[in-house]
């Protein structure tokens, strides 16, 4: 049997009627940007998430640069991010013009450390931006602490997270501002990209609303220098008809996921994901680590298994931060997971007998 890593199609044909009576209904309207479907679809995620207000962009890159420009992060300031991360997070601060500074993971969460967070604040830090990696939630109550302890903005990563909780709370409400992707291969994706940012903060959501439109309320009267990072009409539609299945899809991923924590346990050498108590994981991916990485990647291709590795290089070590000068051995723990990790297929349309192949793959390559 082959099992593809993701199956795009899959989601479009459970919901082709919703869908494509959202796609008509935009089409005939002949109104395409900022327009009923993204306000309604803003005020629908706002209230998923548990929070005040919801502000769609263009995609989750966005929402995470525009957050630190709306907050007034630029040059010379500092923002503390994992070192274990997909490298968009560390883009949008070098995007303003602030440091990343990077902060090893808790190696049995992959998400950031919260000790180690606090060992890194100087007087220059001025947020701190976890990511809810691989859609397990981060240690948020610790690192609201350490934020509260030195006066620092908390711009949560939820690129891989929507529909996560922390403690019971959803993932998006409760810290200065969270940023999601609609990518998608994301657990809530659009037909394309989109993004948006998440905060109760009235103010911040204003100005990402002027920065997002070409800093402008009203037609040509530009109140600050802004962009064109918006969310389309389409995309909007089909998101709000997405919504009201993320909550099933995610319960499908975790039953994906459960099925292999119970059934690959104790195959040789190889680390299973962690699930911490605060956590209820949205299970975007499904991670695990060996040190024999390459071999069991072969042995899964050859049995028809599709993996990939997220991500094969750590972040401090790619060509795209040469100029920041960080040697190899710098982050040993984010090193040390880009050499061991590899993710299996998961997701709401991977069929129990796919599972089962995976799980047979795994146990014939131990
Ligand atoms: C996907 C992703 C992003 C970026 O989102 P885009 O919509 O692709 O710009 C940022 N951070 C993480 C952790 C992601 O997985």
């Amino acid at each position: 049997m082959r099992v593809p890593f993701l199956d795009l199609r899959a989601p479009y044909v459970e919901l082709r009627a919703e869908i494509d009576a959202a796609y008509a209904r935009v089409m005939e309207s002949g109104w395409h940007v900022l327009g009923p479907e993204v306000e309604a679809f803003e005020a629908e995620f706002a209230a998923y998430c548990g929070a005040a207000h919801c502000v769609t962009v263009g995609n989750g890159c966005d929402a995470l640069e525009l957050t630190l420009r709306a907050l007034g992060i630029g040059p010379g300031d500092e923002v503390l991010v994992p070192s274990h991360t997909f490298i968009a997070t560390w883009f949008a601060v070098t995007a303003v013009g602030a440091r990343p500074v990077p902060v090893e993971p808790d190696e049995k969460t992959f998400t950031i450390d919260p000790g180690r967070a606090e060992a890194a604040v100087t007087p220059r830090t001025r947020a701190i931006l976890p990511v809810h990696l691989y859609g397990q939630p981060a240690d948020l109550s610790s690192l609201r602490g350490v934020a509260e302890r030195y006066g620092l903005a908390v711009v949560e990563d939820a690129a891989q997270a929507a529909g996560a909780r922390h403690r019971g709370d959803r993932i998006g409400a409760g810290s200065t501002a969270v940023a999601f992707s609609f990518y998608p291969a994301k657990n809530l994706g659009a037909a394309g990209d989109s993004g948006a940012v998440v905060t109760d903060d009235a103010a911040l959501a204003d100005r990402l609303r002027l920065v997002r439109g070409y800093g402008a309320r009203a037609k040509y009267r530009h109140e600050v220098i802004g962009t064109n990072s918006r969310t389309d009409e389409v995309q909007a539609a089909i998101l709000r008809v997405k919504l009201r299945h993320l909550d099933d899809w995610n319960a499908r991923r975790a039953a994906v996921a459960q099925r292999y924590l119970d059934e690959l346990g104790g195959a040789g050498d190889l680390l299973l994901p962690a699930v911490a108590s605060w956590a209820e994981h949205a299970w975007h991916l499904f991670v695990v680590r060996t040190d024999r990485r390459a071999e069991l990647r072969d042995r899964l291709a050859a049995d028809g298994v599709e993996t990939i590795i997220h991500y094969p290089t750590a972040v401090h070590r790619s060509p795209a931060y040469a100029d920041l000068g960080w040697p190899a051995g710098a982050f040993p723990l984010a090193e040390r997971l880009a050499a061991e990790v590899l993710s299996l297929p998961i997701g709401p349309h991977l069929s129990g007998e796919q599972a089962g192949a995976v799980i047979s793959a795994v146990r014939r390559a131990r």
